[in-house]
């Protein structure tokens, strides 16, 4: 063995330790020869140790292949227990596996940021749209990092971490889809509605109905318009300025997308200011995510589903493996209890 200054290391001793191996289709407690050398010329010491084992556990590496690939299976607690191992020693291996994952994943230049089982955040490749990683919610301390290397990534956050990572706008070019504001925009709308009878001589039943109108799934138009407010009211008016703002919304050109909103909240004063107040402050707080990139005008794709909660670097390997794998199959590997059902 040589050294780093160029001489060579000579022989300082061989021990063993226990480790844990894989033979004959089972985990084996085993003995791992160390061998330790140490430089004469400038006294640096190495370690050799045969089999080759995981860095920082006491498992060989093949060991350590099929204690990931069974937790992927069948979860933390019953690998620990298939190996021998507690149940710590096991979760310390799968974040390690999953940093040297992450590490060799490639960032989407366009990453797409879902919130999956309520508290972990995916990530998906929008020009693929395959889930790419998974992080323990909009607070995971390697989410930022990631996606800044080696280069910021576009990133469009879902409605519901848009609001978490609104300050991270300094930092990356976002962008919500334009389908994810009218989504967040349409429920605004139906509360403002309710401001009617407040501000305006709106009678309460109108309110509720146009209420009710703009709360449904069906885009609003000029039929409900007609037959829910009459010509000339003021209830009129509201729904022909929330027919303006869907049609900005919907616009198919950020740049005109951008200026009809633009348009639209200047053209809201008086006493439609105060009707629109939520919508307003809506738009003000998200003007940086409205039609700020071309990629707001790709169509929306559903967002990953996975069959059971887990922890999010164990998605995160069985995203790997499932990538290592699909070369070599051509298709998703089925069966794995924590696979992706639907993305
Ligand atoms: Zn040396």
């Amino acid at each position: 063995m040589i050294c780093g200054c160029g001489q060579r290391m000579v022989g300082n001793g061989i021990r063993t330790q226990r480790i844990t191996d894989w033979r004959g289709d089972t985990f084996v407690s085993a003995a791992a020869e160390v061998r330790r050398f140490r430089c004469g010329a400038c006294g640096s010491t190495e370690r050799l140790v045969s089999p080759d084992t995981e860095s920082g556990f006491r498992m060989s590496r093949i060991a350590a292949d099929r204690i990931i690939d069974r937790v992927i299976d069948k979860g933390i607690t019953r690998s620990a227990a298939d190996a021998n191992l507690d149940s710590a020693t096991v979760s310390r291996l799968v974040s390690s596996r999953t940093n040297a994952v992450l590490h060799d994943t490639e960032r989407p230049r366009m990453a797409r940021l879902d919130m999956v089982d309520g508290n972990m955040l995916c990530v998906s490749d929008i020009r693929t749209k395959e889930p790419v990683a998974v992080f323990a919610g909009c607070r995971d301390d390697r989410l930022v990092p990631w996606l800044s290397r080696p280069y910021p990534s576009v990133i469009v956050p879902d409605a519901f971490c848009a609001p978490q990572l609104l300050k991270l706008s300094a930092t990356f070019k976002m962008a919500m889809s334009a389908q994810t504001v009218l989504d967040l925009v349409r429920p605004l709308l139906s509360r403002a509605a309710g401001k009617l009878p407040d501000i305006t001589d709106t009678p309460h039943e109108v309110a509720a109905n146009v209420s009710q109108v703009l709360g449904g799934a069906d885009p609003i138009r000029q039929a409900t318009t007609a037959s829910v407010t009459s010509a000339g009211t003021p209830a009129r008016h509201f729904m022909r300025l929330c027919g303006q703002l869907f049609d900005a919304l919907s616009s198919r050109d950020a740049d005109v997308g951008q200026n009809s909103v633009k348009l639209w909240r200047s053209a809201c004063t008086g006493a439609w200011e105060r009707v629109f107040a939520s919508v307003i402050h809506f738009l003000d707080a998200f003007a940086a995510l409205v039609f700020s990139h071309p990629v707001c005008l790709e169509p929306r794709f559903p967002a990953p589903k996975f069959e059971l909660s887990t922890p999010a670097n164990v998605l995160s390997l069985s995203l790997d493996r499932m990538r290592r794998l699909a070369p070599v199959t051509g298709l998703r590997p089925a069966g794995p209890r924590y696979a992706l059902i639907s993305h």
